[in-house]
């Protein structure tokens, strides 16, 4: 997206735009050495491990390795999109913005999605109008009355009524200058075409004589909505089926508070849109819900941009208890810390909230997967005979075997009580299962285990490639002439186009903005730091090291592949690889 503006535009952005300053706004940082350091503002820490590099222009967390240029740290910490960030810091800088570059297809898409946004903007606004009106009165009552909702929270979430009658909004919305297709590609009518050519197109409101909740994403654009009927009319909850703004399997209800939630520690997931709302006026913050499919792994993600854990509040039902078990999966699957919340007497949320308050809730016991695994399964087993012991007992090793040591001792003591086996048999059992890659039984064990530890995720890095990444970096400085290096030194495709652009002149911050993915980008940053050297000559020496790793490096490389050629071979070509081994005998003293 960044190629939309001017890339001359981008830079004198950029230019304006001191990182240091920005960062500073919202993080605390302290000098020390070449760049300023402070507590990480998108992962919990005690140490300070976020640093931010002036010369640069780059943030780095060492943490959780979040990186990137200012407009990244703008759009992580304000959660903006790309453009937002762009124009927020356009706007702090006293810029204005530049004429877009041109391109038909995508102001096309654009524009057809702002519509949307519109229709739905308006829709809201009409839903929650008819609330205060005659034509709300039944579903004002069931939010007020029968769920106890105040008006300060019903005005919170937007929520409204939609009316009993076939095309109240339509015909709203029609008068508004939208057209009928619109409404339709928006999910808010419904068109039906006439079978034959002299029929009349129908079309009425999707969403009729229910109570509202707009969906309302994270840059606070109405996306779609949830209606709950109020009599015995089938689905219980209709949502907007996906459309160019809406993917179910995307986003949760809630995002736009989320969002302004800062510093959360964790945030709850509930079942239902009630749940968020009745939990929210009793003060729990960090609620949200899926939108009416079950958990994906795309809302996992989602989640773990607003909290480092996640809660899972489910209802006690069966239902809600099996969601559970297929959740810990998912979220162990993506690597987010995921933890089970306990109601007690098999209450939901909003019944528990209402009982006990958001003090009761703060209070509520809060279990491990292992945990809420193991539970389920003593829930179901006989432990008043031998065999329901036995049985109880292998399944619990089952359980136990991916856990990390410390988690899994907490477990065995009471699992010995309870089983009578002794801690050692326990042990051997465990040790006996098999990995978890080889049954389907036993939920996997996550593939980033704490995703916000450090290196986690990430493959060890040689030596060799360390010395390119380095040398990337000096270079990056424009303190270290530029024929000590080759493109032929680099490894690999990612490190050949930073040295490509960086002799090109590019600058670092711009560098990583080109990044193709979040990936890439975390590594570019962390590679294009401004090195850790006193002076320019210490950089020098320091590049000139480098190289001399690399090269020695290369040499060693191809005289082994020599070595092990060499008998295979015969005659001239026998001869030649001796001379090619000799040559590089003699050039590694020179790196020795
Ligand atoms: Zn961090």
């Amino acid at each position: 997206m960044a190629s939309r503006y001017p890339s001359a535009w981008m830079d004198e952005l950029r230019s304006r735009s001191d990182i240091v300053q920005v960062v500073s706004g919202y993080v605390s940082l302290k000098k020390n050495g070449r760049k300023h350091w402070g507590l990480c503002p998108f992962h919990g820490e005690k140490t300070a491990s976020f640093s931010v590099d002036g010369e640069h222009q780059l943030f780095y967390c060492f943490g959780c390795k979040a990186g990137g240029d200012v407009i990244h740290f703008v759009m992580e910490i304000e959660r903006l999109s790309f453009p937002e960030a762009v124009q927020l810091l356009a706007e702090r800088a006293h810029m204005a913005m530049p004429e877009m570059e041109n391109d038909a297809d995508y102001e096309m898409r654009r524009s057809r999605r702002e519509r949307m946004y519109a229709a739905n903007r308006e829709a809201a606004r009409f839903y929650h109008e008819m609330l205060f009106r005659p034509e709300g009165r039944e579903v004002l009552s069931y939010l007020r009355d029968r769920r106890g909702l105040s008006d300060g929270v019903i005005r919170k979430f937007g929520l409204g009524a939609a009316p009993e009658e076939w095309s109240r909004l339509t015909d709203h919305l029609l008068n508004q200058g939208f057209t009928l297709e619109e409404l339709a590609g928006a999910g808010l009518t419904v068109v039906k075409t006439p079978e034959t050519d002299s029929g009349k197109i129908h079309s009425f409101d999707m969403f009729r004589h229910r109570a509202m909740f707009p969906i309302i994403d994270m840059y606070k654009n109405v996306i779609a909505f949830g209606g709950r009927n109020l009599d015995k009319q089938e689905p219980k909850y209709l949502n907007t089926a996906d459309t160019p703004v809406f993917n179910k399997r995307k986003g949760v209800y809630a995002a736009n508070l989320l969002r302004q939630q800062r510093h959360l520690d964790r945030v709850v997931l509930v079942e239902g849109y009630m749940d968020v709302v009745s939990l929210a006026q009793f003060g729990v913050e960090g609620v949200c819900a899926t939108l009416g499919t079950a958990l994906t792994p795309e809302q996992a993600q989602l989640l773990r941009r607003f909290a480092p854990m996640v809660y899972l509040g489910y209802d006690g039902d069966s239902a809600g208890q099996n969601a559970i078990l297929r959740g810990l999966e998912i979220f162990e699957k993506e690597g987010v810390p995921v933890r089970v919340l306990d109601f007690p007497d098999g209450l939901d949320p909003d019944e528990f909230v209402r009982r006990d308050g958001a003090e009761g809730f703060r209070k509520l016991p809060v279990l491990t997967p292992a945990a809420y695994r193991l539970r389920r399964l003593r829930a179901e087993s006989d432990l008043s005979s031998p065999d329901g012991r036995i049985a109880f007992a292998r399944e619990a090793a089952r359980i136990l075997a991916p856990l990390d040591p410390v988690e899994r001792e907490t477990h065995l003591r009471s699992l010995s009580v309870e089983t009578g086996f002794s801690r050692e048999i326990l042990m051997e059992q465990i040790q006996s299962v098999k990995p978890p890659e080889e049954t389907d039984a036993v939920p996997r064990r996550p593939a980033v285990k704490t995703p916000r530890s450090p290196e986690a995720g990430q493959a060890p890095v040689s030596e060799d490639i360390r010395a390119q990444e380095m040398l990337l970096s000096l270079l990056a400085s424009g303190q270290i002439p530029k024929d000590i290096v080759e493109e032929k030194d680099f490894g690999d495709d990612e490190l050949k186009s930073i040295y490509a652009n960086l002799l090109a002149g590019m600058s670092p911050a711009a560098l990583v903005s080109a990044a193709p993915d979040d990936a890439s980008r975390s590594r570019f940053t962390r590679i294009l730091l401004t090195p850790a050297a006193r002076d320019t000559d210490e950089m020098i020496a320091m590049a000139r090291d480098c190289v001399n790793r690399i090269r020695r490096t290369a040499l060693e490389k191809r005289l082994k592949e020599l070595s092990d050629q060499v008998d295979r071979l015969s005659g001239d070509e026998a001869s030649a690889a001796m001379k090619e081994a000799q040559e590089i005998s003699m050039q590694l003293n020179r790196y020795a």
